[in-house]
Parts: C-alpha cells; sequence; structure tokens
C-alpha cells in the first residue's frame, strides 16, 4: 500500500516523499481514511509507529491553509513533544504553506502571542500556555475543527484534565476530537466519550510487536552499588545515544554530575530546568554531542530522537504503565534497540507490575558489581498474585528520594 493510494493532494504526496517516507505504517494506513470521514478516533498504536503523521497528514488535508484563523489545535503533555510535532507538520505542510505555531510555556509570552497575531493555522501547544492564550484574548478556538490530544491518556488524567476541558469548551461543538496513545486504559477510554462524539476505536498491534524488537533485560543491584553498576553497564554495551530515567528531578541532576565526573559527559532534562536548559540539553542529544540524557519521566512520552540504541531505568518508573513509553524512545521507525532496569532487592513487586501491566518477560542479566545469587527465598514474595502482595506493594512503592517526584506534567 502507498501514499499514492491514500487520496491525498499532490502537495501532501510531494512533501511526504521529500521526508523520505515510502510507505505509510499500519496506524497512517488505517487512520488517514477513517478519520477523513470526520469521525471522532481514539488511536491506539504502539511507540515509533508514525502516529504523528497519521494526525498531522489529515490535518494538513482538511484545513484552509489560507485562512489564518487556527482550524486545528494539538495538545501535548510537554513543551519538548510540541516542539517535536510543529517541526513534523512544517515537513507535511511544506508546499501547503501552513502555518503551524507552538505554544508553551517557560518560553517568551510577547513572541508567541506575536506569532498568532500574523495568523496561525495550526496550534500545537502544552495545556497550560494555551489557556493563558485564550485568557489573554490572543488565542481564539472558534473555528478549530479539529482537536488532537496527543498522548491522550496522560492528558485525560488527573494532572491535565481541568485544563483540557476549559480548552475544549472554547472551540465548537461539532468539532473533530482525535485521542491517539500507545496505552489506553479502559477508565481513561471511558471518560474519553464524555468528550467525543461516538468515537471509534482503532488499536493496531496491540500485541505490542515492536516491544518485541527492544532486548529487555534487568540487574539486580544493591542500592549502593546503583552507580558503579551504570558505568560497568556502559563500559560493557559500549551505547550510542543513551536516555537513562530516573525518578526525580533531583536525582538526575545528581546523576549526570557523578556521570560527568566519571568521564560520561551527560546533560539532565527535567522540570525544574528553565526552558533554556531543557531546549539546549535536547539539542545536544538530538545532535548526538551528548550521548548521555538523564532524564525524569518528562522525556518517557513521545520523543523521537533517533539513533537511541540503549533505554537504561537507573530508576524504576513510579507507574508500570510509564515502564512501555520510556523503553518505547529506541527501536524508533523499526530500528532495534536494548532496555536495562536497575532493580534492587526489594523491588520484585514492582518489577513483577510492570511485566504483568506490559505483557512482557524481563529476563535478569549479570553485570559486573551486581547481586549474583538467587532471587528471593521469601516464597510469599515469589507469588505476586497471593493476597499478601498488595501489603508487600505499598511498603515497596514507598521508596522515595528526598525530592518531588517529576511526573512530566506541563
Ligand atoms: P509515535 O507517535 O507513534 O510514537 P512518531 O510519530 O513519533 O511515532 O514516529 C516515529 C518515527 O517514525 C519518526 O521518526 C517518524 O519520522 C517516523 N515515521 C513516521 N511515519 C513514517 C513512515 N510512513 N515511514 C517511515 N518513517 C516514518
Ligand atoms: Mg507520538
Amino acid at each position: 500500500m502507498t501514499f499514492e493510494q491514500l487520496a491525498l493532494r499532490p502537495e501532501t504526496l510531494r512533501a511526504i516523499k521529500e521526508i523520505g517516507y515510502t510507505e505509510p505504517t499500519q496506524i497512517q494506513l488505517e487512520a488517514i481514511p477513517l478519520l477523513a470521514q470526520g469521525i471522532d478516533l481514539i488511536g491506539q498504536a504502539h511507540t515509533g509507529s508514525g502516529k504523528t503523521a497519521a494526525f498531522g497528514i489529515h490535518i494538513i488535508e482538511h484545513i484552509d491553509s489560507t485562512k489564518r484563523k487556527p482550524q486545528a489545535l494539538v495538545l501535548t503533555p510537554t513543551r519538548e513533544l510540541a516542539v517535536q510535532i510543529t517541526v513534523e507538520f512544517k515537513k507535511i505542510a511544506k508546499h501547503h504553506k501552513t502555518s503551524v505555531v507552538t505554544i508553551y510555556g517557560g518560553a517568551s509570552i510577547s513572541r508567541q502571542s506575536e506569532e498568532l497575531h500574523h495568523g496561525a493555522s495550526v496550534v500545537v501547544g502544552t495545556p497550560g500556555r494555551i489557556l493563558d492564550m485564550i485568557n489573554r484574548g490572543v488565542l481564539h478556538l472558534g473555528e478549530a475543527k479539529i482537536v488532537v490530544l496527543d498522548e491522550a491518556d496522560r492528558m485525560l488524567d488527573m494532572g491535565f484534565i481541568d485544563d483540557v476541558q476549559l480548552i475544549l469548551d472554547q472551540t465548537p461543538k461539532e468539532r473533530q476530537t482525535l485521542l491517539f496513545s500507545a496505552t489506553m486504559p479502559d477508565p481513561i477510554r471511558n471518560l474519553a466519550k464524555r468528550y467525543m462524539h461516538t468515537p471509534e476505536n482503532l488499536t493496531v498491534s496491540s500485541d505490542a510487536v515492536p516491544l518485541d524488537k527492544i532486548k529487555q533485560t534487568f540487574v539486580l543491584v544493591e542500592h549502593v552499588k546503583k552507580f558503579p553498576v551504570l558505568l560497568n553497564i556502559l563500559k560493557s554495551k559500549n551505547p550510542e545515544l543513551t536516555l537513562i530515567f530516573v525518578r526525580t528531578k533531583f536525582g538526575a541532576d545528581k546523576l549526570a554530575r557523578n556521570l560527568d565526573r566519571s568521564g560520561h559527559s551527560a546533560v539532565a532534562i527535567h522540570g525544574n530546568l528553565s526552558q533554556n536548559r531543557r531546549d539546549s540539553a535536547m539539542h545536544a542529544f538530538r545532535q548526538g554531542r551528548t550521548k548521555l540524557l538523564v532524564a525524569t519521566d518528562i522525556a518517557a512520552r513521545g520523543i523521537d530522537v533517533s539513533g537511541i540504541t540503549h533505554i537504561i531505568n537507573y530508576d524504576l518508573p513510579d507507574e508500570p504503565a510509564v515502564y512501555s513509553h520510556r523503553v518505547g524512545r529506541t527501536a524508533r521507525a523499526g530500528a532495534s534497540g536494548q532496555a536495562i532496569s536497575l532493580v534492587m532487592p526489594d523491588q520484585f513487586i514492582e518489577l513483577t507490575d510492570i511485566q504483568r501491566t506490559n505483557g512482557l518477560k524481563i529476563e535478569r542479566e549479570m553485570i559486573p558489581g551486581c547481586v549474583t545469587g538467587e532471587w528471593f527465598t521469601d516464597k510469599r514474595q515469589h507469588n505476586p498474585s497471593s493476597h499478601h502482595s498488595h501489603d508487600h506493594k505499598k511498603e515497596h512503592t514507598t521508596y522515595r528520594f528526598g525530592d518531588k517526584f517529576d511526573s512530566g506534567f506541563d
């Protein structure tokens, strides 16, 4: 199946060719014709499957680029993702001369206002600043006929839902509402219907084929040995671009500093940094000037950097579902990759939850400095589905560092 068969306009086809996409991915193939019917859609497809272009192509095809009023709005959980989507949209829209404006916190309000004044056909942004721009009277969404929530399950969870609702209230009721994510828990799927007109569900390869492409292992390690084991992982794997996930902002800074001191140049990215620092960290990583990016879950969703060979979970994620988003930053668009998680002896339940939630088997791997003996002689912990598991879970998930967990909310 080719893009030509999707009945796209010549300008769009030309742009797609120039980007270098030879054939549509499965989600693009299935979603684009459905969306053209004007229906609301909940699109679920694995990380790295090309969801951005699926809704991007639809938007560019169905708005009037000569009309400089926002006709499409894309909401994202992080600023970095908003910027990334804008870059891809501009490529797709190249020959339509569509004006795409990014609205996100931490950057100049006056510059963004000016861009809106010049006229935007498409707006991509994070909820907080979008709402701010609406309240300032510089952003009018009365003609936004297509609204996309990317990383939709995140956008509809408690951190964002109020802002998202206020924004949706500013858009026409008869709009087309589209939700995309790699994960869509049932409660969120049900909640979503409140904001949609009898949405259709499109799920592509829910059997997690691409996660298979990622070699996933864990290393059992005592807390005090985590850093030396990390150094040994870096030594033995000799990775190219590596994304190292930690739980807290403080932990991200500290780990990047310690890596630097050990001769591994690393930068940190988290929600406490100025937007300039965040931008320069992402930029250095995208260009390969920094091979190690130490990140909180702010970088777990949607970020597409080609050439990430390794994901290291220095700290396990707080929520098991976040694991698949984190490791999905590697093996993008058909490439391969490896994910390694550092697991402490008291984190058996966390590891079990991660495997169960994501439908995975994560193999143990030995790295110099790790715990080599058999894990857990305690029978109760061998059987996490027993009635003891909840008590254990409580106990184990209270493990925290000194500062606030960075959820990546924007
Ligand atoms: P998702 O949002 O599903 O996680 P993205 O939209 O970020 O995935 O796309 C992942 C990668 O695949 C990006 O680098 C993108 O440029 C690339 N890509 C998208 N569509 C195609 C295609 N049809 N052919 C080849 N590569 C594609
Ligand atoms: Mg995406």
